[in-house]
């Protein structure tokens, strides 16, 4: 059977985008097809300024939030990343087999770092160590596919690259994974800044719709979305990169297919119109489970208590593997 592995960092509040780019897929398709793990990475979450309550607090709602998005842990195994030590044992060793130059080369840590010292902070050795460990996560449990959005692609090619290389340097160990990727709204863009990637970490709240936001905050934040010059709807994400992010919004709301629909539409009005309460449609069902779950937090630690020892019982002989392959000795 095809395994699957993804998570989800612990550094903000969980956005449309992580919904429509990454746990949508995870609960609709991936569970019912798959050997599926969903984790939240907690570790990463580490890797810039941060307070150590709020991971916490954040950690648990997105745990939460994986379940109301409809995870069935009888049907996966949801967990978090640090209960389960085989990802930072294996993360070490993955680091012996990478170089700095790949891991510089990274987006993600040319954007975190530059924004850190913008701020004035300096940037943690774990940012760029970072994709290691993400390939750790993945490796640990020979994932065969990786269901992510665009943004995790570059490292997903890096946890390629880094398998690749560990089997021809010491024999046959690791799954060599791909990435999955959702057809519509892979890169859900900021509402007031089409031009960058909603992210949760991300300081703008009036461009960013959260799971949990009420429906009337999602419609006021829809409506005020930033849209371009010219008037007509046409999906176009050069020119027109703010109307496409609401096409494509609709489109993965609605399963149809976002340059159709701008036929559609005659006005930018209408078009918020429509996008505001399929987003509040596509959340409430969402939002009502997450109540019902926080009533009852026994539940949802009793699921990461499980996932934690299934996981750690389908990682524990990889990684012990791995620890051979390249010339560790074995503890007897
Ligand atoms: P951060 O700002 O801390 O990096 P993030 O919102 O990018 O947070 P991650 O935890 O890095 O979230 O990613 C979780 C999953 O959500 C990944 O599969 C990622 O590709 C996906 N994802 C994140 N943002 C978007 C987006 N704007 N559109 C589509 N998918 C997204
Ligand atoms: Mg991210």
């Amino acid at each position: 059977m095809t395994r699957v592995f993804s998570g989800i960092k612990p550094t903000g509040h969980l956005t449309l985008g992580n919904y429509l780019g990454a746990m949508r897929r995870w609960a609709d398709v991936d569970q019912h097809r798959s050997e599926a793990l969903f984790c939240i990475v907690d570790l990463h979450a580490l890797t810039v300024d941060h307070d150590p309550a709020r991971v916490r607090r954040l950690s648990r709602q997105g745990a939460t939030l994986l379940l109301a998005s409809g995870l069935d842990p009888d049907l996966c195994t949801v967990f978090v990343q640090s209960h389960v030590d085989e990802h930072a044992r294996l993360s070490y060793v993955l680091e012996c087999v990478a170089t700095d130059g790949e891991m510089r080369r990274m987006i993600q840590y040319r954007e975190k770092s530059a924004r850190e010292r913008e701020r004035g902070g300096s940037v943690r050795l774990s940012l760029l160590t970072y994709p290691a460990l993400m390939a750790a996560d993945i490796l640990a449990y020979g994932a065969d596919e990786v269901p992510v959005g665009d943004d995790q692609r570059q490292h997903v090619e890096l946890t390629r690259d880094l398998a690749a290389r560990f089997n021809q340097r010491y024999g046959h160990t690791f799954v060599v994974p791909r990435a999955t990727r959702p057809q519509v709204a892979a890169r859900v863009m900021n509402l007031q800044d089409p031009t960058s990637k909603m992210g949760k970490s991300d300081d703008s709240g009036p461009g960013i719709v959260y799971l949990l936001d009420e429906p009337n905050v999602v419609r006021k934040k829809i409506m005020r979305a930033m849209t371009d010059s010219g008037s007509d709807v046409v999906y176009d994400r050069e020119t027109r990169p703010g109307v496409t992010n609401l096409l494509e919004i609709l489109a993965a709301c609605e399963g149809s297919d976002p340059e159709k629909l701008s036929g559609a539409y005659e006005s930018y009005g209408a078009l918020k119109k429509d996008t505001a309460e399929a987003v509040v449609e596509l959340l409430r069902p969402v939002q009502e489970r997450h109540k019902a779950l926080c009533a009852d937090p026994g539940y949802v630690d009793g699921v990461l208590r499980a996932g934690a020892e299934r996981a750690r019982g389908m990682a524990r002989p990889q990684v012990d593997a791995a620890y051979r392959a390249i010339g560790l000795l074995p503890a007897g």
